[in-house]
């Protein structure tokens, strides 16, 4: 089967903490968030058109190195059919197996759930406020957009995999502590919060270029509100200080 294969990365410590991960990134995505880094990544007819088994075969020849794989993106759920086939192989090959995912099509998560360890799940501002969400997504008027993200968000909570909310902090959009804290309150069951910082080198909208980054400060205190909140496993990610638990 084909697919379009944005490219692998090799070995990451970061995407899965404790783990030595493949990474797999899918060619791209269905939300034009105008803060995203992944710019490349976006276009669907972008990246190269490649087979899913030569992709399995790459992974083969990693595995004395690695311990796991992590399907991304741009969207890997947009290519379910591929992302199906790859975890199976994955499975086979004794790899655990992750995805991080817009959440926009639970149908397709549903269908990949059995197959996954982990699911790291965008949540980019609180899912009690769609108009917010329309925004920070540059999705404004897409319909059902943030009753997907609930729907995958409480698929993958009932499932036997463990459960990653990601949130980028981005300034002028959600880096404010109100926010946060509600953003905080809409996924109760998940095992972890990591909040990222927003990296303005290279941005979808250029003016988004021009935005300072939210400093590390802002964010422990941010992921500190959250904790209060009762989310127990709290992470930042800065240029600052890498992947912290807080
Ligand atoms: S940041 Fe937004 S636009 Fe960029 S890849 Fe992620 S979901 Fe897609």
């Amino acid at each position: 089967m084909k697919f379009r294969l944005m490219g692998i990365t090799d070995l990451s410590t970061v995407d899965w903490p404790g783990r030595l991960a493949a990474v797999v990134f899918f060619q791209g995505c269905n939300l034009r968030c105008p803060w995203c880094q992944n710019v490349d990544g976006i276009d669907p007819k972008g990246g190269k058109v490649t087979e899913v088994e030569d992709t399995i075969e790459y992974l083969k020849g990693l595995k004395p190195m690695i311990d796991s794989v992590v399907l991304t993106g741009g969207e890997p759920l947009l290519q379910p059919e591929a992302c199906l086939d790859l975890l199976k192989a994955a499975k086979g090959l004794g790899l655990k197996c992750a995805i991080e995912t817009n959440a926009t099509d639970p149908k397709a998560l549903r269908r990949l759930l059995p197959h996954l360890d982990l699911v790291a799940i965008d949540v980019k501002a609180p899912l009690s406020d769609p108009k917010l969400y329309e925004k920070i997504t540059g999705s404004v008027g897409v319909p059902g957009l943030v009753q997907k993200i609930k729907e995958s968000l409480k698929l993958a909570v009932d499932s036997k995999a463990g459960v990653e909310a990601r949130t980028t902090v981005v300034p002028t959009l959600n880096d404010d502590e109100k926010i946060i804290a509600q953003l905080t309150s809409d996924i109760k069951g998940v095992d972890c919060l990591r909040l990222q910082q927003f990296r303005n080198k290279q941005t979808l909208d250029p003016s988004f270029q021009k935005l300072p980054l939210p400093s590390r400060e802002k964010l422990l205190k941010f992921a500190r509100a959250a904790k209060r909140k009762g989310i127990k496993n709290v992470k930042i990610s800065t240029i600052e200080g890498g992947l912290e638990n807080v």
